[in-house]
């Protein structure tokens, strides 16, 4: 799968990053600091991703506010997205499905656990029939 990840923490680039390595999976990552830059890797791109991982907490724009954006444009709109967040708050929850996630994640501290988790979002994903575009 093409994935776009879209956080600000390097240190969490890096472990989606090791994680991939280390599950040898061969999908394939394009990153964005914040949604602002996000929405212009996807404008400019003749090819859409398969799925968008986003973190919530960023600054500029924050995850919300990236994903009304893309849920309004004509084009965006039915990349799934899937929240990848610390955040256990749930006014950031149900704001999430409202506008339309196609899942939300709570990263675990634990590195083992946090690898378990993406390792079962990323084959639930690959057997799910892409929008493809
Ligand atoms: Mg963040």
């Amino acid at each position: 799968m093409n994935i776009l990840l879209i956080e600000d923490d390097e240190i969490e680039v890096m472990k989606l990053e090791r994680t991939l390595t280390k599950l040898q999976l061969k999908h394939n990552l394009s990153k964005a600091k914040n949604g602002e830059q996000a929405l212009e890797i996807l404008r400019a791109s003749s090819k859409l991703p398969d799925i968008i991982l986003l973190d919530l907490n960023m600054p500029r724009m924050s995850g919300t506010e990236f994903l009304q954006i893309l849920k309004e444009d004509e084009f965006l709109q039915y990349l799934p997205t899937i929240i990848l967040t610390t955040s256990e708050n749930r006014a950031d929850l149900l704001k999430c499905y409202q506008i339309g996630v196609a899942g939300y994640i709570i990263k675990p501290l634990k590195y083992e656990d946090y690898q378990l988790k993406l390792q079962k979002v990323l084959e639930y994903w690959d057997i799910n029939q892409l929008v493809k575009g």
